[in-house]
């Protein structure tokens, strides 16, 4: 079987999403959807192929262009289908992707496995203000910690695991595959991999040799973080799994807290600057005038000379957000836009009026510059 639902719309990304924000989606579903968190649960087990199918497309540039051109039937068409995941073991989808899922599982009792727990991640919503001056967050998370009344083997306190008589403790089992043409090793089904088998469950973990832990940190939010950007917290993530390291022993994963900024209906920013449209006075474009712009912290006076245009774009210099690496603060970009007043007193109108009979009316011509820009905010390019 193969799942028709939209790729992207499984991995929970927008089709403009880079292989940065696949690869944290998929990494984050993935855990979400981790068998050995949704233990028995035929759902997620699904939702968790589903997952690796929509990322094994999504990250590979050519099967992606294939997909975001043709659809699925596409990549059925041009040799281009890609694993059956539905038949496959949730130990193999784990090897295949290793470098993304982190540890191993079951199955990858190769020389080369990792003994290195899974990341986790959790996320923050901070404001401008915060961006600004960096700040700190209190972050709850639950973790797969070792069970400490049988020490992670599973075994009831007194008793020990013993040697798996199905795997003769390697941990794996040869099965012939398609028509018996070759045989795949996989992990073992009796002993899901460990090689001993538990005869008198441990009763704190049920056997599963690690319990959910709810944990309480706090994490330091950088100055001039973007919106997207993680904090990495080194060793706060789990201990290695059960199969691979029993008593937990080898190195925790990570802790990625993502970083959401609000938006704020003030500013608009572009990397480091922040942009702010201000209203201002037809007589202040006109006549020159002195103004106030206020910053996400302090006002600042702004020169307008007399005869600015509308939208003319004015640089307060420093006055942005600070570079995340150089702390080095983006500048506040100013467009100033005339406001034409709406509601005119008898006094206001009669004076206009009078101005009006001296004005020199501008004749009209095409700006061919203004057009080429409208045609290119319309198709949208
Ligand atoms: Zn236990
Ligand atoms: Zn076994």
């Amino acid at each position: 079987m193969t799942v028709s639902r939209c790729y992207y719309e499984i991995l929970d990304v927008t089709r403009t999403a880079d292989g940065t924000e696949i690869k944290r989606s998929y990494r984050r579903l993935a855990m979400k959807y981790h068998p050995d968190r949704n233990p028995e649960n035929a759902d997620a087990e699904k939702s968790f192929k589903e997952c690796a199918e929509a990322y094994e497309v999504l990250s590979d540039p050519q099967k992606k262009q294939i997909y975001d051109q043709y659809g699925h039937e596409g990549l059925r068409g041009r040799g281009h289908a890609g694993h059956d995941f539905n038949s496959m073991n949730v130990e193999d989808i784990f090897s295949m992707f290793n470098d993304i899922l982190g540890g191993g599982r079951g199955g990858g009792r190769g020389k080369n496995r990792q003994v290195r727990g899974y990341d986790l991640e959790t996320d923050v919503e901070i404001t401008l203000e915060e961006v600004l001056t960096g700040t700190e967050r209190e972050v709850e998370f639950d973790r797969l910690d070792v069970c400490e009344t049988c020490q992670g083997n599973g075994a009831k306190p007194g008793t020990t695991p013993e040697t798996c008589t199905t795997c003769q403790g390697q941990g794996k089992v040869a099965q012939a595959g398609l028509g018996g043409m070759f045989r795949m090793v996989s992990a073992c089904p009796t002993c899901d991999g460990r090689g001993s088998v538990v005869k008198e469950k441990c009763e704190d973990c049920y056997g599963r040799g690690r319990n959910a832990v709810h944990r309480k940190l706090r994490v330091k939010i950088p100055a001039g973080i973007h919106h997207g950007q993680a904090v990495r917290v080194a060793g706060e993530g789990e201990p290695p799994i059960p199969e691979v390291s029993p008593d937990g022993t080898g190195t925790r994963g990570d802790l990625h807290v993502l970083v959401r900024v609000e938006e704020d209906s003030r500013f608009e920013r572009d990397g480091d600057h922040l942009i702010q449209i201000v209203s201002v006075a037809f007589t202040q474009l006109a006549l020159g005038s002195t103004i106030e712009v206020v910053s996400i912290d302090e006002t600042h006076s702004l020169d307008i000379p007399a005869g600015t245009q509308t939208n003319e774009i004015f640089k307060i210099e420093g006055a942005g957000l600070p570079d995340l690496r150089t702390g080095r603060s983006g500048d506040l970009v100013v467009i100033v836009r005339l406001a034409v007043p709406t509601k005119l007193s008898d006094e206001q109108r009669e004076l206009l009026e009078e101005y009006a009979k001296t004005e020199d009316i501008p004749v009209h011509e095409a700006e061919t510059s203004f057009w080429d820009k409208l045609k290119g905010a319309v198709t949208g390019s």
